[in-house]
């Protein structure tokens, strides 16, 4: 299950022992960029999340579990990741509010200029 609002950034596997059955192929890693996402817009945060999974065993590998050199190499994946730009997106909502605001404004412009009275 993919955490809510990211998407997966990179998916790599690791050449390390499994803390739990000991495997030296079953890890994987795999980084997710958060999305902010609300009423008016979405756009890419900064924040990744990571998350360490055996294939072997078939079991999450949550950080407390890690080794010195595990912790190593998921700090040094984190260092080389490229993370995707912002990429702003606005949402329908934020259109009406801006196209309110600019009607506003054309309607406050016309009757200060006596072009529109009341
Ligand atoms: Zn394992």
């Amino acid at each position: 299950m993919e955490p809510e609002n990211s998407f997966v950034l990179k998916e790599t596997s690791l050449s390390n022992n499994c803390p739990e059955c000991y495997s030296k192929s079953g890890l994987t890693l795999k980084f997710n960029q958060l999305v902010n996402d609300n009423l008016l817009y979405s756009a890419n945060s900064k924040t990744t999340i990571s998350k360490m999974h055996c294939k072997n065993c078939n079991t999450e590998i949550f950080p407390v579990r890690w080794t010195e050199d595990i912790e190593r190499v998921v700090a040094y994946q984190k260092r080389a990741l490229q993370l995707k730009p912002k990429a702003l997106k606005l949402k329908p909502l934020a259109w009406v509010i801006l196209v309110l605001d600019i009607l506003i404004i054309i309607a406050v412009v016309l009757v200060m200029t006596g072009l529109i009275n009341f």
